[in-house]
């Protein structure tokens, strides 16, 4: 006979009920789903976002160098 999978939240590490019970599964919670979702979003968006280092020709940032 099994019981309930024991599991835990992906997100806060939470026992999560792995059950059909759990609307959230393998989360803990509406919110923890949403937290790895978005952080996996911010995650992809913070690729292409790096390419819009378009620096102005027109005003040199540093002279000389050095420290
Ligand atoms: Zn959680």
């Amino acid at each position: 006979m099994k019981a309930a999978r024991p599991g835990f939240c992906p997100t806060c590490g939470k026992p999560a009920p792995y059950v059909p019970d759990n609307a959230w599964r393998p989360f803990c919670s509406e919110r923890c789903k949403s937290i790895d979702l978005g952080a996996w979003a911010s995650e992809v968006y913070r690729i292409p976002a790096k390419e819009d280092e378009d620096g102005d020709p027109s005003e040199p940032d540093k002279e000389g160098g050095g420290e």
